[in-house]
């Protein structure tokens, strides 16, 4: 539930109302304005009747949230958030780019990768340490060792580093390495490790899953922040559809949906959404002018030699040429790409 507060209304008596919100074992939400605050009530909607806050002389207005998510909604933070992954702001009006291999598969491989992208003018730097592959006999990633060197490469470039989390076991394994977690699009509904990505303070970006449906996606968002972390960034990496061309299909409708009914910042993966090279930039493109606030691009030193997903990893200087070809799109929607 929305509850207005009239212009009249002081801190202290939001505090009591959200005192007696919080009497009733809902959670409270304080969002002070310029205007008015509003207060959030979320929870069984049926038990706030109780407080009857329609008829209380400082309350507006109350309007329930229609949606099945509440904190993620744009309905009760009109704002948007912007989501810092080290020092990179996602969400604001610089657009993010994130790129690196799919895996860390060597120290060379990494560095090198690392290098090029930040020398193209890429903002973050990924590679997957601990890999869900679709078929347990291919490569699984280096685990821990696979962070170090990430770290390192981060370190070296000055590029704040993301990576994925393919378990709740593994968060507190992963955390110190990364300033950023990827959830990936298999376990988009584990919902052990989103609560357990709640808890933590690090950024988690949450991909789409395969199967799911743009409220899926915000419901899997949720749990994460319901759970206390706010720093959620939605990723569209393409689904499943009938269309067997391409590896996914990316569902750039998508990226006008997240950002009208939520205030969290929406990036967009169109390696995994296509899956062919040739059809990435296209897509990254695509996905800037329809109002996308960042991407997250596959980019690999020698992608022939990649142990996993080679097919749709750009070159260095393929990429170094899309990040230049990618400003009129950015400008076009409204934002700024800094190289
Ligand atoms: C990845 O980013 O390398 C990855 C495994 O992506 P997804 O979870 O979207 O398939
Ligand atoms: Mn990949």
């Amino acid at each position: 539930m929305i509850i207005i507060l009239k212009p009249i209304a002081t801190k202290k008596d939001a505090d009591e109302i959200i005192a007696q919100i919080e009497g009733l074992g809902l959670k409270p939400l304080y969002m002070p304005g310029v205007e008015r605050t509003v207060l959030g009530a979320i929870g069984d909607e049926r038990v706030l009747a109780g407080l009857h806050l329609e008829s209380h002389p400082l309350v507006e207005r109350i309007t329930p949230i229609l949606t099945p998510y509440k904190m993620v909604s744009r309905d009760i933070h009109p704002e948007n958030t912007v989501v810092d992954i080290g020092n990179v702001p996602v969400g604001g009006k610089p657009f993010v780019v994130i790129a690196g291999p799919c895996a860390v598969e060597t120290r060379e491989q990494m560095i090198a990768t690392a290098l090029a992208v930040k020398e193209a003018g890429a903002h973050c730097l990924r590679g997957g340490a601990f890999k869900p592959r679709s078929s347990p006999y291919s490569f699984q990633g280096l685990g821990v060792k696979g962070l170090r060197i990430l770290k390192e490469a981060g370190q070296k470039t000055g590029l704040s580093v993301t990576t994925e989390v393919v378990e709740a076991g593994d968060v507190p394994i992963v955390e110190p390495y990364a300033d950023a977690l990827q959830v990936g699009a298999r376990n988009m509904q584990n919902f052990r490790l989103l609560t357990k990505l709640g808890q933590c303070r690090k950024p988690v970006i949450l991909k789409r899953g395969m199967a799911a449906t743009v409220e899926d996606l915000l419901l899997a968002a949720e749990y994460i922040v319901a759970e206390g972390n706010p720093n959620v960034i939605l990723c569209e990496r393409g689904i499943r559809t009938f269309e067997t061309a391409t590896r996914n299909t990316l569902d750039l409708n998508a990226i006008p949906f997240l950002k009208q009914k939520s205030h969290l910042p929406v990036i967009v993966d169109p390696s995994h959404g296509t899956g062919i090279r040739d059809y990435v930039a296209p897509m990254a493109k695509a996905a800037a002018a329809c109002g996308a606030d960042g991407l997250l691009i596959e980019v690999h030193i020698n992608p022939k030699e990649a142990l996993s997903d080679g097919q749709q990893s750009l070159y260095p200087e393929q990429f170094s040429r899309l990040m230049k070809e990618l400003k009129p799109f950015v400008k076009a929607a409204g934002r700024e790409l800094t190289t």
